[in-house]
């Protein structure tokens, strides 16, 4: 699990050199931030577990991740989502925030254009995806 900042100071690229598994699940939840040297680390982990046949698999990932993996193709690689946190907001009672969704329920929607629901934490009523399909799942037609 890495939480927090991912910047200079978070050496992750570092941490890839460690891992002897055939197969990784990151926990990506509480990652609150990450700057352009913690993106460029990022990667070069990736690709280190890449090179080190290691199959990733990245599991509810933060707004923030989710950001950089659509601007940067290099920030997802070629790991696998799993699930991933969107924003949402209800119409009924104004709650807005961040779900968890699973990429295999999402996946399917985006080609056509739809998005997931969640249920508001708040009121139970049908909660409304508060971005944009075609620009927030980007990362998921890489
Ligand atoms: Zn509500």
């Amino acid at each position: 699990m890495l939480a927090g900042r991912i910047d200079e100071r978070a050496q992750i690229a570092d941490l890839a050199a460690t891992i002897d598994e055939p197969t990784l699940a990151i926990d990506l939840a509480d990652v609150t931030y990450i700057n352009s040297l913690g993106v460029r680390d990022w990667v070069t982990f990736l690709r280190t577990l890449a090179r080190q046949d290691v199959a990733l698999t990245l599991e509810r990932c933060a707004e923030v991740m989710v950001l950089q993996m659509n601007m940067i193709v290099d920030a997802r690689g070629s790991a696998k989502i799993a699930s991933f946190y969107a924003p949402f907001a209800c119409d009924a009672c104004g709650w807005e925030g961040a779900a968890l969704v699973r990429t295999e329920d999402v996946q399917p929607l985006v080609p056509l254009g739809r998005a997931p629901v969640t249920t508001c934490p708040d009121c139970q009523q049908e909660a409304r995806f508060a971005d944009f399909v075609d620009r927030y799942f980007l990362f998921l037609a890489a």
